[in-house]
C-alpha cells in the first residue's frame, strides 16, 4: 500500500506529495512540527501536542493554518488513510510560500504537511534494553523550547552519536550541565530513587513524553527533582534514561564510554517503561 501524505488541503500518494520550492520551511527552516505517537489507531496525548504546536506557532508569529477541529480531523484522517495501528504521525506547519526575503512575507498562507507511518523506533531490537550516549557542546540557539524544523545542530549531534556507535548525543550547556538529547529529554535516577530531569526553560524542548512521565511518576509517589545535572553526575548515577514520543523510555547504559549503574536497565527505569507503555496502550481504540 502506498503511503498517503496530506499537503495543503489534499491527500496524495507520497511520491506525488510536494511543497513549493519557495516554501519558507525549505528556504529558511521557517516552520514548526509535531510528532505524535499512534497506538492502536488512536493519537496519544493529542491535547498536549496541540498545545505545544499552538505555542510554537505563536512564538514564531505563524498564524494557525486552520481551526483546531479541522486540524484534528486531518490528523485522524492521515492515520486512517495510512492504516497506522501503532506508529507515528508527523505534522509540519510553515509560514508558507513567498518570494525569498528574510522578513515575514505579507499575506503568506501557512503550509501544512502531514505524514504517518507504522512502527515505534523505540521498539527496534536491542534498543529497549540498552542505549549508549555520547556528549558534546550544545551549539543550538536560545529558543530550543520552540519545536522548530531548524534542526541542523540536532542532526549533527545525532550523526556524531551514530558515528560513535551510540544512539544519542546529550548536549551540554556552557556551565557543564546537560540540556537534553538531540531528539530526546535526559533523565537520571539518584541513589534515593528520585528522578532528576532539567526544568522547562528556553534551553530545552518541553517533551510531551517528559510531561506525561512526570505526571505518571508523581502518581506512583516518586520524588521528582527538576534540576540540571552534569555528564559526570549521570555517569555516577545508579540509572539514567531518555524519553521521547517515538522511543518512550529508553535506559542509558553508557555515557561517553562510562558504564551507568550495573550496565543493565535498572528497576526504576524498567518500572517507568512499563508504566509508560501501559499508558500508551490505554489510548488504543477498542478491538485494535
Ligand atoms: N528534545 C528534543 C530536542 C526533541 O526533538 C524531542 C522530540 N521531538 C524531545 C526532546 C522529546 O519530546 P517528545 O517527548 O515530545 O517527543
Amino acid at each position: 500500500m502506498s503511503r498517503i501524505a496530506y499537503v495543503n488541503g489534499r491527500y496524495l500518494p507520497m511520491n506525488a506529495a510536494t511543497v513549493h520550492i519557495e516554501d519558507r520551511a525549505h528556504q529558511f527552516a521557517d516552520g514548526v512540527y509535531e510528532v505524535c505517537a499512534v497506538a492502536g489507531g488512536a493519537i496519544v496525548d493529542l491535547e498536549p501536542h496541540l498545545v505545544r504546536l499552538a505555542r510554537s506557532l505563536g512564538e514564531l508569529r505563524i498564524p494557525a493554518p486552520m481551526d483546531e477541529r479541522a486540524l484534528v480531523q486531518v490528523m485522524h484522517e492521515v492515520v486512517r488513510r495510512n492504516r497506522v495501528g501503532d506508529g507515528i504521525l508527523y505534522i509540519q506547519v510553515s509560514r508558507g510560500r513567498a518570494p525569498r526575503n528574510h522578513g515575514f512575507p505579507k499575506n503568506a498562507v501557512p503550509s501544512v504537511v502531514m505524514t504517518a507511518r507504522g512502527g515505534w523506533s523505540g521498539d527496534a531490537p536491542g534498543l529497549r534494553d540498552c542505549v549508549k550516549v555520547v556528549s558534546s557542546p550544545d551549539i543550538r540557539w536560545g529558543r530550543c523550547d520552540i519545536k522548530s524544523v531548524s534542526l541542523l545542530p540536532n542532526v549533527l549531534a545525532k550523526q556524531a552519536a551514530s558515528e560513535a556507535g551510540a544512539f544519542e548525543t546529550w548536549l551540554v550547556d556552557g556551565d557543564g550541565y546537560v540540556t537534553e538529547g538531540s531528539s530526546t529529554n535526559a533523565w537520571l535516577v539518584d541513589g534515593q530513587g528520585r528522578l532528576h530531569t532539567r526544568a522547562i526553560s528556553p534551553a530545552i524542548l518541553s517533551g510531551v513524553t517528559r510531561l506525561k512521565l512526570l505526571e505518571l511518576a508523581r502518581t506512583e509517589g516518586m520524588t521528582i527533582v527538576e534540576e540540571p545535572f552534569t555528564v559526570a553526575m549521570a555517569q555516577a548515577a545508579p540509572e539514567a534514561f531518555l524519553t521521547s514520543t517515538s522511543n518512550f523510555v529508553l535506559p542509558v547504559l553508557e555515557i561517553d564510554g562510562h558504564m551507568v549503574g550495573t550496565g543493565q536497565a535498572g528497576p526504576v527505569t524498567r518500572k517507568l517503561q512499563d508504566i509508560y507503555r501501559t499508558y500508551v496502550r490505554s489510548h488504543a481504540e477498542p478491538g485494535r
